[in-house]
C-alpha cells in the first residue's frame, strides 16, 4: 500500500497527461509559457481572490509575500509552533524572527486567542516590532480566520496565509488560499494539488502586492527583465509544471470529493476507539492528512508496518525545539504543541484508496 499513491492518480489521467506534456517539449517554451498565465487565471478563479502569481515552490511563495510586505530585520512574525519547518524557515531568510504559539489539540492549527497576548509581550520584553501571523491550515483544514482577521485587525499586523497543504479546503463558503493578506500554497507532489516536480503559488486581492510578487520572482525587474528596481529571487513555475497543473485542475474536484469520502469512511470504523481528526462546522478540509492521536502512537506504527502499511508521523519536532531555531527568544511554553510530536500519526490517504484498504488499515488500527 502506497501512503499517497501518486501513481494511480497519473493512471487515470494518463492519456491526457502524456499529450500535454509532449506538447510543451515540441513547443519549446519552457519558461513562461502561454500555461503559466492560463493556470494562473484558472488559480486565481477557483480561489476566489483577483491575482494568482506562481513561483518555484511552497518555501518560496512564503518567503516573496513577507518580502512584498516589506518583512524583515527587526520584525516579529506570530507562526505556528507545530507546522512544517519551511512555514518558520520563510520568516527567518528574509531576517525577521519567528515567535511560536501553541496550536489547538483538536483542529492542530494556531490557537487564536494566544496571539493578543504574546504580541503585548513581544513589545514589551523584546526589541522587536510584531508585524505579522502566519497561519497554517494544517493537514488540509483552515486556520480560524474569523478569530484571525480580528486579533490581526486589533494588533494592525499583517494576516498571511500558508496554505501549502489548504488549497482545496474552504471555511465560511470561502475557499483555502483567499484568507490572508497575502496566501501562499505548494504544488510540491504530495500536496491536495501536486505538480511533477516543485511549484507554488500567490494569491492577493491587492494589485499593488500582485506587482510587487510579479517583480520580486524575477530577479527584481521592472520594465524589463534587464532593467532591475530591487533585490528579487529566479522563483518561476516551470511551463512543464503549469501545464500537469492544468491537466490536475480538470480533476481536482472529484479528487476533494474522494479524499472526503475515504475521510469519512476512516471516521466511521475508527470513530470512539482512537482520537479522530476533527473538521468543525462550516468547514471542508482537502485532507492532505488524515492525522489520528494517540497513546501508543510507536506501537501503532510498528504494527502497520509489519503488515506493509506506511505511515508518518506529522511532525516529530516542534518549531521551538528544532536546532535551526536555538536562541530565538520564547516567550511562552507550546504544551500542545509538545504533545501532538508525541502523540500524532497520519495514515495512508489519497482519492484513488479503495473502501477495502481503508478497512485494512482502519482494523489494524
Ligand atoms: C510543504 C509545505 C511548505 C513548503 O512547500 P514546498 O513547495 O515544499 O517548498 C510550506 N508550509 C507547509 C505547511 C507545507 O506543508
Amino acid at each position: 500500500m502506497q501512503f499517497r499513491d501518486l501513481h494511480r492518480q497519473y493512471e487515470a489521467m494518463k492519456a491526457e497527461m502524456d499529450e500535454t506534456m509532449l506538447r510543451v517539449v515540441a513547443s519549446g517554451v519552457y519558461i513562461m509559457g502561454p500555461q503559466v498565465a492560463e493556470l494562473e487565471q484558472q488559480l486565481a478563479d477557483y480561489v476566489g481572490v483577483k491575482h494568482c502569481i506562481t513561483c518555484a515552490n511552497g518555501t518560496d511563495a512564503l518567503r516573496l509575500s513577507l518580502m512584498a510586505l516589506g518583512v524583515g530585520p527587526g520584525d516579529a512574525v506570530f507562526v505556528p509552533d507545530f507546522t512544517f519547518f519551511a512555514t518558520a524557515e520563510a520568516v527567518a531568510m528574509v531576517g525577521a524572527t519567528p515567535i511560536f504559539i501553541d496550536v489547538d489539540k483538536e483542529t492542530y492549527n494556531i490557537d487564536p486567542c494566544l496571539i493578543y497576548e504574546e504580541y503585548e509581550s513581544v513589545r514589551c520584553n523584546t526589541s522587536l516590532r510584531p508585524v505579522a501571523v502566519i497561519a497554517v491550515d494544517l493537514f488540509g483544514l483552515p486556520a480560524d480566520y474569523d478569530a484571525l482577521r480580528e486579533v490581526c485587525r486589533c494588533c494592525n499586523i499583517f494576516l498571511v496565509e500558508d496554505g501549502a497543504q489548504g488549497f482545496g479546503g474552504s471555511f465560511g463558503g470561502k475557499r483555502a488560499c483567499s484568507f490572508g493578506d497575502i496566501s501562499a500554497t505548494s504544488f510540491f507532489p504530495a500536496k491536495p494539488l501536486g505538480c511533477y516536480g516543485d511549484g507554488g503559488a500567490i494569491f492577493t486581492d491587492d494589485e499593488h502586492y500582485a506587482d510587487l510578487l510579479r517583480s520580486l520572482r524575477v530577479h527584481g525587474k521592472g520594465t524589463d527583465k534587464y532593467d532591475n528596481v530591487r533585490l528579487g529571487l529566479n522563483s518561476r513555475l516551470d511551463t512543464m509544471q503549469a501545464a500537469v497543473l492544468q491537466v490536475k485542475m480538470r480533476y481536482f474536484d472529484d479528487e476533494l470529493l474522494a479524499v472526503n469520502r475515504v475521510a469519512a469512511k476512516y471516521s466511521q470504523l475508527l470513530r470512539g476507539k482512537i482520537q479522530t481528526p476533527v473538521v468543525p462546522e462550516g468547514y471542508t478540509s482537502s485532507w492532505a492528512q488524515y492525522t489520528i492521536q494517540a497513546e501508543n502512537r510507536d506501537e501503532l506504527q510498528v504494527r502497520l508496518k509489519a503488515a506493509g502499511i506506511p505511515s508518518m508521523v506529522y511532525y516529530p519536532h516542534t518549531m521551538s525545539r528544532q536546532a535551526a531555531f536555538e536562541g530565538l527568544p520564547k516567550l511562552t511554553l507550546t504544551p500542545t504543541a509538545d504533545q501532538l510530536t508525541r502523540t500524532v500519526l497520519s495514515l495512508p490517504m489519497h482519492p484513488y484508496m479503495t473502501d477495502e484498504e481503508i478497512q485494512t488499515v482502519a482494523s489494524l488500527i
